[in-house]
């Protein structure tokens, strides 16, 4: 991982589109900071497209595509994408998403609170419509990584797909990711080509299920405490800040405009 601060100018000017987690890229201890809300307008008044990707539900993105100054958010890892046209709410779901009372999900949530100990249902699965969140460190006990892992074997014994963000273990049936939403919705509204200019996308991220985002765009940006994932993670992203969080996010827009401003 190469500092932010050295991405160059022409990468810079290239970008027209940023993607970003939420938790713990856009957020501090669970706080949206002022700071990172702001990079959000501040890429709205550059004229650059914002699209927030996250492990939240459909409630959360429901809000999020109403009130924020984005083009879109993806949600759910990928289940779902939601966006605001002509002051409509547009909606695309996968074709793949399966709704979350699914069997196989039900038997995933009883094994994991059995078998993980202090592991609990997050308590925004009320707005899910299509994934199992296990809290393992939103809320207190705060349970090791390693506890995280178990409840992701369980998920995948059972069949499942499983993801481990900084707060929960997402579960759910069908085979789509953070990354392949967020190509369809960037081609949907867009009419971007993936194959073509993976180059105009920045994204930024801070753990593991940001990893299919840190592997295909070659402009990826990890806040500073992805490296608390260490071992875990194979695909690391290109640049990292250096603050943490929020104030992370928001240093790194900091550079993306001040990069594209400058005269070469
Ligand atoms: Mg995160």
């Amino acid at each position: 991982m190469r500092l932010i601060e050295e991405l160059d100018t022409m990468s810079a000017r290239t970008i027209r589109f940023v993607l970003m987690d939420i938790d713990d890229t856009m957020t501090t201890d669970g706080k949206l900071p002022a700071a990172s809300y702001e990079a959000l307008w501040h890429l709205h008044d550059a004229g650059l497209h914002a699209v927030p990707i996250t492990g939240r539900p459909a409630g959360w993105c429901d809000l999020i595509a109403r009130q924020w100054p984005v083009a879109g958010v993806v949600g759910e890892n990928g289940a779902l994408a939601f966006w605001e046209e002509e002051g409509k709410l547009r909606r695309l779901f996968h074709e793949q998403a399966v709704r979350n009372d699914h069997p196989s999900l039900q038997k995933i949530s009883r094994r994991a609170l059995e078998e993980v100990p202090g592991c609990r249902i997050a308590h925004d699965q009320a707005s899910r419509l299509f994934d199992i969140a296990i809290d393992f460190a939103e809320e207190e006990p705060f349970l090791p990584l390693s506890d995280a892992q178990r409840i992701k074997a369980i998920c995948e014994e059972e069949g499942a797909v499983a993801k481990i963000s900084s707060i929960h273990v997402n579960t759910w049936m069908g085979r789509y990711d953070k990354l392949s939403m967020a190509v369809r919705l960037l081609a949907y509204r867009f009419s971007y080509d993936d194959v073509l200019y993976s180059d105009s996308v920045m994204f930024f991220g801070d753990s593991p299920n940001d990893e299919p985002m840190f592997r295909h765009f070659p402009c990826s940006v990890g806040v500073a405490n992805v490296r608390h994932y260490g071992q875990m993670m194979t695909h690391w992203p290109a640049y990292v800040t250096a603050a943490d969080g929020g104030q992370g996010f928001a240093e790194g827009v900091r550079v993306l405009l001040d990069k594209r401003r400058q005269i070469v």
